[in-house]
């Protein structure tokens, strides 16, 4: 099932299937569980403006986890950066997953300052990046944009007719 989330009036975020059950993978039901996460990756649609994850990293041996902390190492980026130079400029980088062992996730403040520099230092089409947080229940996701806007995204329907002619 796709996740299909309202970015601006004329643009959505799409989560494909594939990229949600990877990240739902490494929700942290049990209490041994540590925090996971990665990087988007995915593409800008021209015709519709909207923008389509198609995949996510998963934790690497070099990330340092436990259960209330996470910290990407920069073994997602050379991922990222080979997959751009795989799939010839197609797939680009759009943002920062990871996880949090509470039902209804909410940004920390090293979150937050986590994203901050993320917006401010990482090279990336597009006026802003996404930061899904995986909770044990719902998965809820914010945006940046170079201008400094946070905010939450609305999810719009998670209902499989809303898929797209344009994904395939
Ligand atoms: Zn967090």
């Amino acid at each position: 099932m796709n996740l299909v989330y309202r970015v601006t009036e004329r643009r959505r975020l799409i989560l494909v299937e594939h990229a949600v059950q990877k990240m739902q993978g490494f929700a942290q039901h049990r209490w041994w569980d540590r925090e996971a996460g990665g990087v988007l990756l995915g593409r800008h649609l021209l015709d519709s403006h909207d923008i389509v994850v198609d995949d996510v990293t998963t934790p690497q041996d070099s990330d340092r986890r436990s259960r209330y902390s996470f910290f990407r190492s920069a073994k997602h980026e050379h991922i990222a950066r080979q997959r751009w130079i795989d799939q010839r400029s197609t797939s680009a980088y759009l943002g920062l997953w990871h996880t949090h062992p509470e039902a209804d996730p909410t940004p920390s403040s090293v979150d937050r300052s986590d994203w901050i520099q993320a917006v401010s230092r990482d090279t990336f089409e597009g006026d802003r990046l996404f930061f899904p947080i995986m909770g044990t229940q719902n998965i809820r996701i914010w945006t940046l944009s170079r201008r400094g806007m946070f905010r939450e995204l609305k999810l719009q329907t998670n209902k499989d007719h809303e898929q797209d002619d344009s994904l395939d």
